[in-house]
């Protein structure tokens, strides 16, 4: 369940190229949460362009992505650190297509907001709201960056499946550019991703994500970095319990009352933890 990404500068350093393959990321959160086609479209988008922005920032940050919309989809939250990443989405059920077969995931979404909020440790972190332009994912991205971060930013992810609806590539680029740069390149660039193949027909074409830099770059591209990437939680029985004593003694009491088990599933692993009384009993 892990991948690389690979961070390259282009064009005599006046773009820069952020690339991945997160195949076996998103087969996992499939794996997981038994995702129909257009829910793992969706959140496996959305977990690669988090992976992509857990590396863009010079600080320490930690990234959640929150996509809340008026579609079956409803809600997805994904969280990155450096790399890490966890998600889930609120209805995994989704299978959307038009009559060609392509998934809807603008429509499974619908109209709604993206919020980004950046955690760089401070006392209050950095969040930043805008409109979703078509639920698409990478061009609700490329409006983010355009509008809360005023940068000149192309985005494309994509996730691809077999007749069964399992996860066979997926991945994500996205094209940074500098503000010294010249218009020509500018325009040499927009004409190239005019032409370019959908990220995922490069992926299961067998590109390689340096492949891909090499692609967008007209072979201009240094590669500056080549960094791991892996689905993570972080999630253990510890930590819930140290979340349910934070509720106080009269709502654990609360829960103690009937004698019987607890159980919490975590939302971004799935994984039940069991929790008897006497585990509950300690923490009063
Ligand atoms: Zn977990």
């Amino acid at each position: 369940m892990s991948n690389n990404l690979n961070i390259a500068t282009a064009y005599d350093d006046k773009i820069r190229i952020y690339a991945c393959d997160t195949t076996n990321i998103v087969k996992h959160a499939q794996d997981i949460f038994n995702l129909w086609p257009t829910s793992c479209a969706a959140l496996g988008r959305t977990l690669t362009i988090a992976l992509i922005m857990s590396y863009m920032e010079k600080m320490d940050s930690k990234i959640t992505i929150k996509i809340d919309g008026d579609g079956p989809l409803k809600n997805i939250t994904v969280v990155a650190h450096k790399g890490e990443v966890k998600g889930f989405c609120h209805n995994p059920g989704v299978y959307l297509t038009n009559n060609n077969g392509k998934l809807l995931v603008g429509q499974a979404i619908g109209n709604g907001t993206l919020t980004v909020i950046k955690d760089f440790g401070l006392k209050e972190p950095f969040s930043s709201t805008t409109e979703l332009v078509s639920g698409e994912i990478a061009e609700d991205f490329a409006y983010y960056f355009n509008q809360s971060e005023q940068t000149n930013t192309a985005v494309a992810l994509g996730v691809l499946f077999d007749k069964e609806g399992k996860v066979t590539n997926a991945g994500g680029y996205l094209i940074q550019v500098m503000p010294n740069c010249p218009d020509s390149t500018i325009t040499k660039l927009e004409e190239l991703l005019k032409n370019i193949k959908p990220i995922s027909n490069l992926l299961a074409d067998g590109l390689t994500s340096v492949d891909i830099i090499n692609l967008l770059s007209d072979n201009t591209a240094k590669i500056l970095e080549t960094l791991p990437i892996k689905y993570h939680c972080g999630c253990s029985k510890e930590r819930f319990l140290n979340g349910i004593k934070s509720l106080g003694n009269d709502e654990i009491n609360n829960l103690i009352k009937d004698n019987e088990d607890l159980h919490i599933t975590c939302n971004f692993c799935n994984v039940t933890y069991t929790f008897t009384p006497e585990d509950l009993k300690k923490l009063l």
